[in-house]
């Protein structure tokens, strides 16, 4: 059944792993759990059999449901109300992205003072964030794309302007994950495309983020490696677990190396789902081949190592050139939109601005300047 191992957490993988879920809330001596997850999950038989489980085994469940997309920091509140109201002692979040990263923020803001905000990363002046504070989690990931389940960050948006804004921290690590194959059968094609795709960005923009963290870029590779193998055979053929295992472990391989940092994509990415509520693997898919050109001049022997790891062979340039034309042609396979004006994306100021406010780029190996972003903007087809 499952195997377990610990990095960057205690991690139990493989089918029919979510039966762990009572004995492992029973040896952390919790027994209120606050099931969070995602609005459209609410009423799914995956919920129901994650809850029937833990009632059968005794614990008193509570279910907080009303995030959905691009998570607000009004959800986290509601949330964090829900998590009082229940008296609970630990949270238990299932879902995808949006899910992970409310739950992880109720779970932060159920005992700390102040307000979400109060913790931005990077921010002067953030409070600091107390171990002790955090109640137990169990984060069970039904989307193989973000790896929030085994990251230490929380990104939600501000009410007012969509913003988005991120919370970090080790704290915020889930101290255990049952990574089942099974729960993620269910997600439909253009979500395993897009979901996959996030966490092939995550995986190819931590190896070629330019701080120093060659075991970061190790797990990279192989991350890449997982989704050249996998996600094809995933999108097209949905019950195939073999695939679905290898897609989630590429998702956890992703979010553990972009501890290393992020790049252009992500803060494209970032811009398009703040102006345009883009679905952020969606949104990465459209920006990460004119990104990648953009980097290519400046670590193109990186490029040969991602070709290398998908098993192309041949010169330098056929590999670095080799890795570009299997991303592209991935993107037909997955029948992702071909540009951004499939989706009625316009080359507007504000786009551009949230783009250069965003810190991911900050560690792309080539400086991005405004006029770089437009015309990144411009090369994923915004309309002008
Ligand atoms: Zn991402």
């Amino acid at each position: 059944m499952a195997v377990t191992f610990r990095f960057p957490t205690f991690i139990h993988f493989g089918a029919g792993a979510i039966q762990l879920a009572p004995e492992l809330l029973g040896k952390a001596k919790v027994r209120r759990p606050l099931v969070v997850t995602d609005k459209g999950l609410a009423s799914s038989p995956l919920i129901a059999g994650v809850l029937k489980n833990l009632s059968t085994a005794d614990f008193h469940t509570s279910l907080y449901a009303e995030a959905e997309g691009n998570p607000l920091i009004s959800h986290v509140e509601k949330g964090v109300a829900a998590f009082r109201k229940h008296d609970a002692d630990s949270v238990v979040l299932v879902g995808g992205g949006c899910a992970l990263d409310v739950g992880k923020a109720i779970a932060l803001m159920s005992k700390h003072p102040g307000n979400l905000l109060d913790y931005e990363d990077d921010k002067v002046g953030a409070l600091p964030i107390k171990k002790e504070l955090i109640p137990m989690m169990l984060a069970v990931p039904t989307t193989a794309g973000t790896g929030s389940e085994v990251g230490g960050s929380s990104v939600v948006s501000r009410d007012d302007n969509h913003q988005k804004i991120i919370v970090w921290g080790h704290e915020l690590v889930p101290p255990r994950v049952i990574a089942d194959p099974e729960l993620t059968i269910s997600l439909p094609p253009h979500l395993t495309a897009a979901t996959g795709i996030d966490a092939l960005t995550h995986n190819v923009e931590a190896f070629l983020a330019k701080n120093f963290h060659p075991l970061a870029e190790g797990v990279a590779l192989e991350g890449v490696r997982h989704v050249h193998k996998h996600l094809v055979r995933a999108f097209t053929t949905p019950k195939d677990l073999e695939a679905r295992g290898g897609m989630l472990l590429a998702a956890m391989m992703g979010a553990t190396a972009f501890q290393k940092g992020l790049g252009v994509t992500h803060s494209c990415a970032h811009a398009l789902s703040t102006c345009y509520d883009l679905h952020h693997g969606l949104a990465n898919a459209l920006m990460l081949i004119p990104s990648l050109e953009f980097n290519l001049e400046v670590v193109p022997e990186k490029f040969v190592r991602l070709g290398e790891c998908i098993g192309l062979a041949g010169s330098n340039e056929t590999k670095a050139q080799g890795f570009l034309a299997w991303l592209r042609e991935l993107k037909k396979q997955l029948k992702i939109p071909s540009s951004l004006r499939d989706l009625n994306v316009k080359l507007t100021p504000r786009l551009v601005d949230v783009a250069v406010n965003d810190a991911c780029h900050a560690n792309n190996p080539r400086p991005c300047t405004r006029t770089d972003f437009t015309n990144l903007f411009k090369k994923a087809g915004a309309m002008t």
